[in-house]
């Protein structure tokens, strides 16, 4: 690791930490690894990705959302696989006892990263969070013991293939249907180290595409994504870059349908900010493919601290989910469809993007941060997108002056009556200001001075240009929402 990269690192989880993005949860009792608390400004970026997000497939898509409980009984993770392979492999020290997830850093023949002892198997771990539903009747009661055992989710997909029934309906027996869920998700990860890339809690924004597995083959959108550039790395073979067309013709991507949702991926990602030369589609191998997929995708973010690493994963889940819900609970998860002859009865298939919204933080964190020199000093500058800025514009009194700081105050008052979330700042030097709106990705800042008292313009400048336009009060909210 060089310094330039590690100082990178410390430069954005500084600024995080200072700005009020990011904190690390249970802070004043030592913290505990995997869990992070968002900050005010934090919290408000993510509802800006979120808000994105939900627009991108609620309006874009006409898929519809719902919000289904993080907890679940047991049977649920017994039918979706999830207690018996949701796994990860680990290892020991034999020296200081910690225990570590196996990944390309670590594994038997390696040496402990903590004291450099010998490391031994420890088998499998599985990830899910086991907790009590109620009060179980009877303690050696085996069987009510189990009913009352409850599990974290450890993804929000099973609440809606699970309400599927109900879906179909509301949808009028009709496919396609595309349903998503943002919300919490927990898995009980052996060792996480790496800031948000591995939590324990975290937030997934996941979208189930169900639709006629004879339709798989066509998208009725497919034209309007088939051009799209993508950098592709095949589960067998090498990087490539080829047209989302190209590649689900030649049978790289195995279908229509999942080709076009890996393109809108793409498209959201370089939307909130992702720049485009950091991104790539990466395919599982048949080894690591997970229990339910028949093929997948990684939308990966190229990390000046940690390589390459996953943001998204678009998943083909196939019959698997619905199929195992039917067989445990006895219920019928089919959809009756008109072939050529006759009606028929079939099992829906899944098509799945699944988006980790804390690793697409990080991600939009570290690739928004940019440095400059200006005159003497180093201007550092969070390039957000103005959709996902925390704080939409700043104003301003020019000086520390009763009657400027008045006009200010009734500018400020009037944005936010137009529901635009801005921020009012008089103390320091207007440079101090400008540097600290900078930090947290502000686009613009109003100032109000002694002609605007007289004509009733400020002066709006912007974050990346330092430009600086005269603008007539009225006018300043639709420079803001361009
Ligand atoms: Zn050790």
């Amino acid at each position: 690791m060089s310094n330039a990269k590690e100082d990178r690192k410390d430069e954005v989880a500084e600024l995080a930490l200072r700005r009020g993005f990011l904190w690390q949860s249970f802070e004043i009792y030592g913290g505990a690894a995997g869990f992070y608390d968002y900050g005010p400004l934090g919290a408000l970026l993510k509802r800006g990705v979120e808000a994105e997000w939900r627009r991108f497939y609620c309006i874009g898509e006409g898929f519809y959302e719902i919000e289904a409980t993080t907890i679940a009984p047991r049977d649920i993770f017994e039918a979706s696989g999830h207690l018996k392979s949701f796994a990860d492999m680990a290892v020991a020290c034999k020296s200081c006892k910690t225990f570590f997830r196996v990944d390309e850093g670590i594994n038997i023949g390696k040496r402990c990263p903590e004291c450099g002892g010998e490391l031994v198997d420890a088998g499998e771990f599985n990830l899910m969070f086991q907790t009590k539903i109620g009060v179980p009747k009877g303690e050696r009661d085996e069987s009510a013991q189990k009913k009352s055992e409850g599990y974290l989710r450890p993804e929000t997909a099973q609440g809606i293939f699970i309400n599927f029934p109900r879906l179909l309906r509301f949808n009028r027996d009709k496919l396609p249907l595309g349903i998503i869920q943002i919300g919490k998700a927990y898995r009980n990860e052996i060792s996480p180290r790496k800031s948000l890339i591995r939590l324990r809690e975290f937030t997934m924004a996941e979208a189930e595409i169900f639709v006629d597995p004879r339709e798989k083959d066509r998208h009725p959108k497919f034209d309007t994504v088939k051009d799209r550039a993508m950098r592709l790395v095949p589960g067998e073979g090498e990087e490539t870059e080829m047209s989302v067309e190209a590649a689900v013709k030649s049978g790289i991507i195995t279908n229509e349908y999942l080709g076009y949702h890996v393109a809108k991926v793409g498209e959201f990602l370089e939307r909130i900010g992702i720049p485009k030369d950091k991104l790539r589609f990466r395919q599982h191998r048949k080894d690591e493919m997970a229990h339910y997929a028949r093929d997948c995708w990684d939308a990966e973010f190229l990390s000046e601290r940690y390589g390459w690493m996953e943001i998204v994963g678009v998943a083909d889940r196939g019959d698997y989910d619905l199929s195992v819900h039917a067989s445990f609970s006895n219920t019928d998860m089919s959809v009756h469809a008109q072939s050529d002859t006759e009606q028929e009865k079939l099992i829906p298939h899944v098509i799945e993007p699944s988006f980790g919204i804390d690793r697409i933080i990080y991600a939009l964190l570290e690739s928004s941060l940019y440095k400059e020199q200006v005159g003497k000093e180093k201007r550092k500058v969070l390039r957000f997108k103005k959709e996902i800025a925390p704080i939409k514009a700043a104003v301003f009194p020019l000086l520390n002056r009763d009657e400027l700081k008045e006009k200010a105050k009734e500018v400020f008052q009037k944005l936010r009556e137009e529901s635009i979330f801005v921020e009012y700042d008089a103390s320091g030097s207007i440079g101090r200001r400008y540097r600290r709106q900078d930090e947290i990705g502000t686009p613009y800042c109003i100032t109000i001075d002694y002609d605007t008292l007289e004509d009733d313009t400020v002066t709006v400048r912007e974050r990346d240009t330092m430009e600086q336009v005269r603008v007539p009060i009225a006018e300043v909210k639709d420079v803001l929402l361009l």
